[in-house]
């Protein structure tokens, strides 16, 4: 038997249960309470302390930089397992910097689904707007939870409109807000016929749930005063006439989002935003590779990298790569073919971040995420197979928008440095580029703060204090050909030739005019912003 919706056959039911998502949002808009809740209801209680302590240590810039140091909790906080009813949740942490918009990129590469929450009185806000641009590029299908109800917001109307125009996304109300500010009572469930009220005497209550039959259904005047009855009759009326009604297919494609209205303080809104993500958040989806696609149901084991953390432990110099399962039933102790050294790995050890603390991961299915701790083999953008030679494509690497030199502050360190800038390459931290011509290294990154989380993790990882100086380039390019137009190239700009960390050549220049004037006097080359990972 087909699946109407997808017209393949069913998933096995292990499978068909996962949900995998990430949380996109502007900082403040409430994503660590809202997963401080998602918590709460997976029965996960224990975890709640420690998302707020990485919330509340994202306030200031310094504090930024002391939780990226204190790796434990950012890491366990990376990737989050709960049950919620028969459902299975893999929720995927985003970092919450723009300026580390290449590791979102990537995070978002392992998730079905993203949510997108927004502040109901701020709209769409920046960050809002350059994550969804993201998730757009993968048509990722997104849940909006429009938080913080409970204050004064917006219009409902004018906040919906603000989405469809800014982000060009058709929206479709799944539930409709009554009163806003001290007034707000609760909302109108539209996919449910129900009535949720919020219990503001309790923050950590599931509010109460009244079924109706329909706007005109008398039970509503029993818990609305009439004024606001009225008001929500109106609008509910208006939203079905002028917006969508929502269409499963086009939420699966990304091109329409529906919106629940809530307050992830008062845990309001929070259960039915859960039971759209069992509903409409996809199950394990198909991933891209070559020379094929992998269906999540195929029976042999395939993951890939998406993440590496390295250093978590400053004793023990370990890592851990963050492996999205593709297909298959995973079970601790298989040996699987890492794709890129054909060599064959024994997973022995890997972790699970469920519940409260890191666990070891029994078995894992197609949609999970789990910990590899290893000394250095696996690097983001690697496949793990039961021996195929299969490739996960569409994990990318960014050309840099920020150049600058390194140095140790010893220069008899050098050697020392190279080695902490590899490993900060391969965890995908930055990009390094070792220049034909002279000393030194240049570093690119996405956004200045990731100068200063490289600085301090050099400095208290290798015991090495470096300097950034600028550099004088501000662009890099990849460059790919024949081997005799490269070396004619290559001998020809030598002063602008560097390679990165796996060797590959890097044209770097600070004009826009070199690039093209490279493209025109080499029409056999191939100058790229962005590079394959693998
Ligand atoms: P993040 O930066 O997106 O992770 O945001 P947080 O979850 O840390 O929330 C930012 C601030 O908004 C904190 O002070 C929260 O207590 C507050 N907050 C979160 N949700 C709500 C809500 O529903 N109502 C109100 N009034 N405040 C909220």
């Amino acid at each position: 038997m087909l699946d109407t919706a997808t017209n393949r056959p069913p998933l096995p039911p292990e499978i068909a249960r996962r949900r995998t998502f990430a949380i996109i949002s502007h900082p403040d808009a409430g994503k660590t309470t809202l997963t401080e809740k998602f918590l709460l209801y997976g029965g996960a209680i224990q975890m709640a302390g420690q998302v707020r302590a990485k919330g509340e240590a994202r306030r200031t810039r310094s504090d930024f930089m002391k939780m990226e140091q204190d790796r434990g909790i950012s890491v366990s906080a990376s990737a989050m397992s709960f049950d919620f009813g028969p459902y299975r949740f893999n929720l995927v942490d985003t970092p919450g910097h723009s300026d580390f918009s290449e590791d979102t990129y990537r995070t978002l590469t392992a998730v079905d689904a993203a949510i997108m929450v927004i502040d109901g009185a701020k709209g769409v806000e920046s960050q809002t707007q350059k994550l969804f641009e993201v998730c757009r590029m993968r048509d990722l299908p997104i849940l909006t939870f429009c938080n913080k109800m409970d204050r004064e917001a917006r219009d409902t109307f004018e906040i919906i409109d603000e989405i469809q125009e800014m982000l060009a996304i058709h929206v479709t109300p799944a539930s409709w807000p009554i009163g806003m500010g001290r007034d707000f009572l609760g909302c109108y469930d539209m996919l449910n016929n129900r009535l949720e009220l919020m219990d503001r005497a309790d923050r950590n209550k599931v509010a109460e749930s009244i079924r109706i039959e329909g706007l005109d259904d008398p039970k509503l005047a029993d818990h609305v005063p009439p004024h606001l009855l009225e008001k929500l009759r109106e609008e509910v009326e208006m939203a079905r006439e002028l917006l969508p009604a929502i269409d499963p297919d086009e939420v699966a494609a990304g091109m329409m989002t529906p919106i629940w209205f809530g307050s992830a303080i008062n845990s309001f809104g929070v259960k039915e935003l859960m039971d759209g993500i069992a509903k409409y958040g996809p199950e394990p989806q198909p991933q891209s590779a070559e020379p094929r696609q992998i269906a999540p149901d195929e029976k042999n084991v395939t993951g890939f990298v998406f993440k590496v953390q390295a250093n978590m432990d400053a004793k023990h110099r370990d890592r851990v790569a963050f492996l999205r399962m593709a297909s298959g039933h995973f079970k601790r102790g298989m040996k699987l073919t890492h794709v890129r050294t054909k060599k064959p790995m024994a997973i022995s050890s890997p972790v699970m971040f469920l519940a409260s603390d890191r666990e070891l991961a029994e078995e894992a299915w197609a949609g999970d995420i789990i910990g590899i701790p290893n000394h250095g083999q696996l690097r983001i953008g690697d496949t793990l197979t039961e021996g195929e030679a299969l490739r996960v494509t569409g994990i990318p690497s960014f050309a840099p928008e920020l150049l600058q030199t390194v140095r140790a502050g010893d220069p008899m360190k050098a050697k020392h440095l190279e080695k902490a800038l590899m490993q900060f390459a391969e965890e995908g931290a930055a990009k390094v580029f070792k220049p034909g011509i002279g000393s030194g290294f240049i570093v690119g990154v996405v956004g200045p703060l990731q100068f200063e989380v490289l600085a301090s993790r050099i400095e208290l990882e290798y015991g090495l204090p470096v300097r950034f100086e600028a550099s004088q380039f501000t662009s890099a390019r990849w460059v790919t050909g024949p081997k005799a137009a490269m070396d004619k190239f290559v001998n020809a700009n030598k002063q602008h030739i560097a390679h990165d960390h796996d060797g590959d050549v890097v044209f770097l220049t600070r004009l826009q005019w070199d690039i093209d004037r490279i493209e025109r006097d080499y029409p056999d080359l191939t100058l790229t912003a962005t590079k394959e990972m693998h």
